[in-house]
């Protein structure tokens, strides 16, 4: 069972206990995107396993009509294994993500699979245009070049500032650089899409200059943050209108996760501490 200090962070260990957190942030109107917490798998059948999930979690969500979406992480659903394998499941759960008129994203993760999460992406995309978001970080040098291929291909784009720690050589390490990349890939994004542009970011000043660029542009945006952070901000952008998204975990493998959220900011240790002591 998760305890209480976790509870804040991930959206219990099942699929009726994720569904019912949906359901209750979007009373707020927040719309979720669940996530089966799982990752680096090199046993084929583990992959399997979590793509079956995956389906099945898309009929859920369609029965139960909910504004709810899924994201999926390469190394869960094969990329661990091989590329190909990967590119197949990712494919196969937006197929039938399209015919349930759902939407899948994938989220990205360290710069050796950036080239093959890519490729599969674009190739998913050109055939499920509705169906299919892909994340991508800022803190790779390589994303400028990344998004001006991408920029044109359908499919949203979720920009996010990267959480995978990256050598030099391919990376920005300075947080300010970061920043300023971020700002850089918004503006791109903003001057050349008008829609399926995502703000993942928990930072006031990119949800603002996200905003400015999207009046400036007339461009369709939506921000998306994690469970458990912002969430009086999350309730606050939707009350203004804007579509707001909360990525939201489950499962029984929410230890490691919960640890990160806890090491990335000591706060929400904090606040962590104050769900469990009812203060
Ligand atoms: P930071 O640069 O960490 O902080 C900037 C400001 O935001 C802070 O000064 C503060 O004002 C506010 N803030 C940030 N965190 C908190 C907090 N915990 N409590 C209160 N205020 C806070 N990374 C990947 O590499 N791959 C992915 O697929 C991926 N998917 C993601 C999906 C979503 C929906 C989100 C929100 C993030 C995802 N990330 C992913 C993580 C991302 O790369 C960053 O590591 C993470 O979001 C921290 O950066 P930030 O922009 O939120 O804010």
């Amino acid at each position: 069972m998760i305890p209480p200090i976790a509870r804040r962070f991930v959206a219990g260990e099942s699929v009726p206990s994720a569904l019912d957190h949906a359901r209750a942030a979007n009373e707020d109107g927040v719309a979720v995107i669940l996530n089966l917490l799982g990752e680096h798998y090199d046993d084929p059948g583990d992959a399997r396993a979590d793509t079956d999930a995956y389906l099945q979690l898309l009929d859920d969500i369609a029965d139960s009509g909910l504004d709810a979406c899924v994201s999926v992480k390469p190394s869960q659903i094969g990329m661990d294994v091989s590329p190909d394998l990967f590119a197949e499941h990712y494919r196969e759960i937006v197929a039938r993500a399209d015919e349930l008129d759902a939407f899948v994203w994938c989220d990205m993760e360290d710069a050796d699979t950036t080239d093959d999460t890519l490729d599969a992406f674009e190739s998913i995309a050109a055939d499920y245009p509705w169906s299919v978001g892909q994340c991508i970080q800022s803190n790779l040098r390589r994303t400028a070049d990344d998004l001006d291929r991408l920029v044109d291909v359908p499919g949203k784009i979720r920009l996010v500032k990267g959480a995978y720690d990256e050598p030099s050589s391919i990376a920005y390490t300075d947080k300010a650089r970061v920043d300023e990349a971020y700002r850089d890939d918004l503006r791109l994004l903003f001057e050349r899409r008008d829609r399926g542009i995502a703000v993942g970011s928990h930072d006031p000043e990119m949800i603002s200059l996200a905003d400015r660029l999207a009046r400036e542009h007339g461009a369709d945006y939506e921000v998306q943050m994690l469970m458990g952070v912002r969430e009086d901000a999350q309730r606050d952008l939707a009350a203004q209108g804007i579509d707001v998204y909360q990525y939201a975990p489950y499962g029984d493998k929410w230890l490691s996760y919960f640890y990160r959220r806890v090491r990335e900011r000591k706060e929400n240790l904090t606040f962590a501490a104050r769900a469990v002591l009812g203060q």
